[in-house]
């Protein structure tokens, strides 16, 4: 844990831990005891674990072992996150925020909402994914873009779908019962992410003992049209307090 640099560092195992709880709704009770010791190994040795997993049915095969893994060796304090769970239920969270389990989450529903929208209709789709759900019930939220396989990695792409639930065609899906406001939006995709990394302490906001991690945007993200959001960018950026990226007026600042 925490080997290499704050540009790329070791955060732990995950995605795909075993094969037979990757994208399997109903492993065998080998698949789970495989996975079993392999979590346990890992919060024996300390270490950060996440786990893709799709669908709520059958999501309380992964809380099981992990519930069982807490009670040799708690994991609370070891930040574990399950990602995607793009249907997840109350009660799928609550058991998520007793073990301390983060939830990352991603606009995968930006490219693939139309596609589910034949497959699993529209009511479905008004609550994937169930963004205000897992803040109510108060599970630590990681946002992101889950790129290059899934979705574009611009950052504002997926703030824009944050807040207005569309598809990349303009089609309405997700419902305004699971719709954050703004700034809800922007700390998940800051603090919330940065907690996952272990990083909340030194970058996530922007307060006096942290990086001097920033960017200068186009556009006021708080007060344009929702539908602009996906088009602004960043025309000076720092990081570490070093300026990487510098445009326009600001080019000067550029060494
Ligand atoms: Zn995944």
């Amino acid at each position: 844990m925490g080997f290499s640099d704050s540009m790329l560092r070791f955060n732990g195992i995950g995605e795909r831990v075993t094969f037979g709880m990757y994208n399997n709704d109903t492993p065998a009770d080998k698949d789970k005891e495989e996975f079993f010791k392999i979590a346990k190994l890992a919060a024996e040795n300390g270490m950060t674990l996440t786990q893709h997993w799709q669908p709520n049915f059958s999501i309380h095969h992964l809380l099981d072992v992990f519930e069982r893994v807490n009670k040799e060796v708690p994991i609370g304090k070891l930040r574990w996150s399950i990602a995607h769970l793009n249907d997840g239920t109350e009660e799928s969270f609550q058991r998520m925020k007793k073990l301390g389990i983060g939830w990352a989450v991603q606009d995968a529903m930006f490219l693939d909402g139309d596609k589910t929208l034949t497959s699993k209709g529209a009511n479905a789709l008004k609550r994937m994914p169930p963004i205000k759900t897992a803040m109510r019930v108060g599970a630590t939220i990681g946002a992101g873009t889950d790129a290059h396989r899934v979705a574009n990695y611009n950052p504002f792409i997926a703030l824009r779908w944050m807040l207005d639930g569309k598809s990349a065609s303009g089609t309405p899906l997700r419902g305004p019962e699971e719709t954050p406001d703004r700034l809800q939006s922007l700390r998940m995709y800051t603090l919330g992410s940065a907690w996952l990394a272990h990083d909340d302490t030194s970058r996530g906001s922007l307060e006096v003992g942290k990086w001097a991690d920033l960017a200068v945007l186009t556009k006021d993200y708080f007060s344009i049209p929702v539908q602009d959001i996906d088009q602004i960018h960043s025309v000076l950026t720092m990081v570490g307090g070093k300026v990487v990226h510098a445009e326009g007026n600001y080019t000067a600042f550029k060494k």
